[in-house]
């Protein structure tokens, strides 16, 4: 197996939200990408300039951010065949290839601008990858904080050399990064991307990391048949597969996120967490989280619980 670590910059409609085209807010005007044996030793790397189509004049943002002249994405490639040779570099060494990203953004615009050309089949479904701006968070910053790639490099004490924010720069100085986590925990804490979100229960995805269990559900076309899947609401143990008795029902305080409790009369406390998503094409789709909670943990969860039905009745007394 191969690693691309790859980084894009992009430009948007230059009269902001009103001039963008629906499901494809960026275009992507550079790729640049650093190929690395499972060893870690760079094999190869790719920069192409494209010339926007989309968003021709640059958004100002852009224009500061971006070291780039506007004359030098007028000589860029076309999308679609810049997006080809890409492929083909990826593919080079005959080898499977794992996309490594800092963040999950990028995989997710470059697949809406592949879907605007119709190149929809330029990625394996589902896609898996390494987010590495997590597993560097969980290494290195407690698995709570995103930190941003100058903060990372930084923090390593890698040599700065070169301004951030050129796809192949960012992409090499990711590279570095990569270098430096542990093989355990890219193996362990890899992430699954969404743009595809699952069409059927065969689709549907699974995957266990130490501590939880994720679980992307099959889309829907209204947010409350999402809800509605029993398969997406029942909490079974992820060691023993039975199913947990529930000890708080879901609620929610931001109708995006929804929490439970339930026990395993084995296994102890779990944590069902229901992140409800839309699509582009303006379908929902459920991703459940199971944790495994401490006594402690539980326990915190409910007195949390209880602080809030309480202070939702006073409200009501006041009102
Ligand atoms: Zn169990």
């Amino acid at each position: 197996m191969v690693y691309i670590v790859m980084d894009l910059e992009w430009t948007q409609s230059s009269e902001g939200k009103a001039g963008a085209v629906p499901g494809m807010p960026f275009e992507v005007i550079e790729i640049g990408a650093v190929k690395l044996k499972e060893d870690r030793n760079v094999i190869s790397c790719f920069q192409r300039l494209i010339k926007p189509r989309v968003y021709k004049k640059l958004h100002y943002a852009a224009r500061e951010l971006l070291h780039i002249k506007e004359q030098d994405l007028e000589n860029g490639g076309d999308f679609p065949a810049v997006m080809e040779e890409f492929l083909l570099w990826c593919r080079q060494e005959g080898e499977e290839y794992r996309f490594c990203t800092w963040g999950s953004m990028d995989l997710m615009e470059l697949q809406r601008n592949c879907h605007y050309y119709e190149m929809d089949s330029c990625f394996s479904i589902p896609l898996f990858y390494y987010d590495l701006q997590k597993i560097f968070s969980i290494e290195y910053a407690g698995g709570k904080e995103s930190l941003s790639l100058e903060h990372a490099v930084e923090l390593l004490g890698l040599k700065k050399q070169e301004d951030f924010h050129r796809a192949l720069t960012d992409a090499e100085y990711t590279a570095e990064i990569l270098k430096k986590l542990s093989p355990d925990k890219l193996r362990q804490y890899y992430s699954v991307d969404y743009y595809h979100a699952p069409l059927s229960r065969k689709q549907e995805i699974q995957i266990e990391f130490p501590g939880y269990v994720k679980h992307v559900f099959q889309r829907y076309e209204t947010r409350e048949k999402a809800l509605k899947d029993r398969a997406a609401r029942i909490v079974r143990c992820p060691l023993c597969g039975k199913r947990a008795a529930r000890k708080i029902r879901w609620y929610s305080n931001n109708m995006k996120n929804y929490y439970s409790l339930s026990e395993c009369k084995e296994h102890g406390f779990l944590r069902g967490k229901l992140h409800v998503r839309k699509t582009d094409g303006g379908d929902t789709y459920i991703v459940k989280t199971i944790r495994r909670l401490s006594g402690q943990e539980a326990q915190d969860m409910k007195d949390c619980c209880r602080k809030q039905r309480e202070r939702k009745k006073k409200h009501k007394a006041i009102k």
